[in-house]
C-alpha cells in the first residue's frame, strides 16, 4: 500500500514515511491510495483476539515492515498497556458500551498512541536519526502522547496545551510526566491557537526537515488506521450476542479521527448500517451533516473538553473522498475555508450528506441528565464525553438494530462533572488519585509561533 496527499500534491509514500512526515508536506493530510475491501474475510476474523485482528487489519495497509516485526510491534502493544484489554464490550440498558479507555491514561487516545511510540522506536532503531514530535492537545492527547513516547530511544516530545483550559487532572497528567525527553508547553491561548501554531511549523519545510519535526496529532495516519481495529472487533461481538448482521455505531466527535476511522471500516466492508456523529455545543461538525455547510462557530468551553474544537483536523480526509478523491477541488475547498473561515458541499437528492452518518448535539444539559439517568438505572457512570454521545443516540429514537456507543474516557478522568450530575463524589482511579501529590515541569510560553519555534531550538540544542 502505497499513500498520497489530499491535496494530491507529493509523490506516493510508503507506510513508515508516511508515519514519519504526519502531515504531508504539501499541507495536505497523508491517505491511503486506496481502501482495501474485506468482505470476503469477515467470517474469518470474527474468532481472533484483538492483537490479532489488529494484525489482520495492519497488514493490509503496511507494505514496508515485515509481517513478523508488525505483528511483534502489535503483540507488544496491546498485550502489555492494556488492563484486562484495549477494547471491553459491556451491555449497559438499552447500548453496548464499548470501553476504550483501559489504557496508561485512562482515554481511547493511548490505543493509537501506544502504536505509535513502538513504530516511531521500531522506525528510528533502523533509520537512526533522531525524531523532534510536535503535538497540540485539547487534553487526552497530550497525556496520551506522552505515555505512547516518554522515555523513548530517539524521541523528544513537545505537547502544547492552551493554557488554564485543560482540566487539572488533564494538566497533571502531562506536566507530572519528568521524563527527560518530555517537554510540556501551557500556550497563552486556545487550542485551535496551539493547532495552529504546530500546523504552521510542520508546514515549514525548512524548519520541520532541519529539526526533523514529527505528529501525533490526529492528522497521522498511523492513529486512525489503529482505531480501525475496535470497530471491527466490537461489531463482530454485537453480532455473536445478538445475531444481528448490522450493528450503529456512535461516536463522540472532536477532531473526526475516531469517526473517520469507523467511516473507513465500513468502506472496508464492515457491516456498520450508520455512524451517529455526536459533538456537544461545538457542533461544526454536526452542522455541516444536516447542511453541507461547514463553518466556523465560536469556541464554546463544554464539560467535554476534548471536544470542544471548531477545526476538526481530520475532516479534511473525509472531505477528499466527498468530492469524489478530486485533489484539486479539495484544494479550492480548503483555500475557500482557509479564506473565509466556511466551505459548501452539496446535499444529494435523498437530502442528506452522507447515507452512513447522521449527526446531532449533546448540550451540557444533556450530558448531565444523561450521567445522572444512566447511574440511576443502570448504575453505570459515563465521562461526560461518552454521555455527549449516548445522549445524541438515545435523542435519535429506537432502532431494530443493536448500538454500540463508543466509551472514550474513564469518568476519573472528569470528577467535577460526574458530581455535578450525581450530586455524589463517585469517579475515582488509582491512576488518578495520586497524581495530586507528584512534582511537575511545564514551560509557559505567550500564544505566539515564534515563541514556540525558539523554545524547541533551544531545548534540542
Ligand atoms: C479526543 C477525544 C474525543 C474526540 O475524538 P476525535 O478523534 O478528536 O473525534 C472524544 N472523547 C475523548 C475523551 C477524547 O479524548
Amino acid at each position: 500500500m502505497k499513500y498520497v496527499s489530499t491535496r494530491g500534491q507529493i509523490e506516493p509514500i510508503e507506510f513508515q514515511d508516511a508515519v514519519l512526515m504526519g502531515l504531508a508536506d504539501d499541507g495536505g493530510l497523508i491517505i491511503p491510495e486506496s481502501i482495501p475491501d474485506v468482505t470476503g474475510r469477515l467470517e474469518a476474523w470474527k474468532s481472533l483476539d484483538y492483537s490479532e485482528l489488529a494484525f489482520e487489519i495492519l497488514r493490509l495497509f503496511v507494505g514496508d515492515i515485515p509481517e513478523t516485526d508488525l505483528k511483534s510491534l502489535i503483540e507488544k502493544t496491546y498485550a502489555d498497556a492494556f488492563d484486562p484489554a484495549p477494547a471491553v464490550t459491556v451491555r449497559v440498558g438499552p447500548v453496548y458500551v464499548l470501553e476504550l479507555w483501559h489504557g496508561p491514561t485512562l482515554a481511547f487516545k493511548d490505543i493509537a498512541l501506544q502504536l505509535l511510540g513502538n513504530l516511531f522506536e521500531y522506525i528510528l532503531a533502523r533509520r537512526g536519526g533522531r525524531l523532534n514530535i510536535l503535538g497540540a492537545t485539547s487534553g487526552d492527547t497530550g497525556s496520551a502522547a506522552i505515555a505512547g513516547c516518554r522515555g523513548r530511544d530517539g524521541i523528544d516530545i513537545f505537547i502544547m496545551h492552551p493554557a488554564g483550559r485543560v482540566s487539572e487532572i488533564q494538566q497533571r497528567q502531562m506536566t507530572t510526566v519528568l521524563d527527560e525527553n518530555v517537554h510540556n508547553i501551557a500556550v497563552a491561548g486556545n487550542f485551535d491557537d496551539c493547532q495552529r501554531i504546530m500546523k504552521t511549523l510542520a508546514a515549514d519545510l525548512d524548519f520541520k526537515g532541519k529539526y526533523s519535526l514529527g505528529a501525533v496529532n490526529s492528522v497521522n495516519w498511523a492513529r486512525v488506521l489503529a482505531q480501525i481495529v475496535y470497530y471491527f472487533k466490537v461489531v463482530f461481538e454485537v453480532q455473536a450476542q445478538t445475531g444481528a448482521q448490522r450493528v450503529q455505531v456512535e461516536v463522540p466527535t472532536g477532531n473526526f479521527g475516531d469517526i473517520l476511522a469507523g467511516w473507513y471500516a465500513r468502506q472496508m466492508g464492515l457491516p456498520i448500517s450508520q455512524l451517529i456523529l455526536a459533538t456537544n455545543e461545538n457542533d461544526i461538525l454536526a452542522r455541516f451533516f444536516s447542511s453541507g455547510e461547514y463553518s466556523l462557530g465560536k469556541l464554546s468551553q463544554t464539560l467535554s473538553p476534548s471536544m470542544d474544537i471548531q477545526v476538526a483536523s481530520n475532516f479534511e480526509r473525509y472531505l477528499y473522498y466527498k468530492v469524489g478523491c478530486d485533489a484539486g477541488r479539495l484544494r479550492a475547498l480548503m483555500d475557500e475555508f482557509a479564506r473565509t473561515g466556511s466551505l459548501h458541499v452539496e446535499v444529494a437528492d435523498d437530502g442528506k450528506i452522507d447515507s452512513a452518518v447522521v449527526a446531532g448535539v449533546g448540550t451540557q444539559d444533556d450530558v448531565l441528565a444523561t450521567i445522572g439517568k444512566y447511574h440511576r438505572e443502570y448504575d453505570y457512570l459515563l465521562d461526560p464525553h461518552t454521555a455527549v454521545g449516548v445522549s445524541v443516540a438515545e435523542a435519535m429514537g429506537v432502532s431494530d438494530e443493536p448500538l454500540v456507543a463508543l466509551s472514550t474516557a474513564h469518568p476519573a478522568k472528569f470528577p467535577d462533572a460526574i458530581k455535578k450530575a450525581t450530586g455524589k463524589d463517585l469517579a475515582h482511579h488509582p491512576a488518578i488519585d495520586t497524581l495530586a501529590n507528584l512534582p511537575t515541569r511545564c514551560a509557559e510560553l505567550p500564544n505566539d509561533i515564534e515563541a514556540v519555534r525558539e523554545f524547541i531550538i533551544k531545548t534540542i540544542g
